[in-house]
């Protein structure tokens, strides 16, 4: 099975600005941001979609929401933001390696290298 693109970016195989990482995951700026702030929150273990998760995982996932606390908090959008997960194709996932989406930052002050245009 071919890698997919966050694994390619988690083993440095692609070049992404990682604005965290930890043993279990990393954090990445989307690279088509729906938000002002768009963060994407990824394991390092390749499970391809929430539904595939298993209670081995429930670890890793309280983790990553930790993270999202953390991240929502910052990059100064702890106020208002919103959390997504796709889970198959017919919900929108395009990259079957599990992500969070942490979207914000619409009405709030942020850091400078966040904002897009
Ligand atoms: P989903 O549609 O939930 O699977 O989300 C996949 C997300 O990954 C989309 O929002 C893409 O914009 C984003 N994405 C795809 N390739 C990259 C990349 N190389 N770096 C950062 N984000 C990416």
């Amino acid at each position: 099975m071919s890698k997919t693109i966050f694994q390619r970016i988690i083993d440095r195989e692609i070049p992404s600005e990682i604005l965290y990482e930890d043993e279990l995951c990393i954090v990445i700026k989307d690279i088509a941001p729906k938000a002002p702030v768009h963060l994407l929150v990824i394991p390092k273990k390749l499970i391809s979609k929430l539904s595939e998760s298993s209670e081995e995982d429930t670890n890793l996932l309280g983790h990553m929401l930790k993270i999202v606390r953390e991240m929502a908090r910052n990059y100064g959008i702890e106020e208002a933001f919103n959390v997504v997960i796709n889970n198959g194709e017919k919900a929108g996932q395009t990259v079957f390696h599990l992500h969070i989406h942490v979207l914000g930052g619409n009405q709030v002050e942020l850091p400078s290298e966040l904002i897009t245009d």
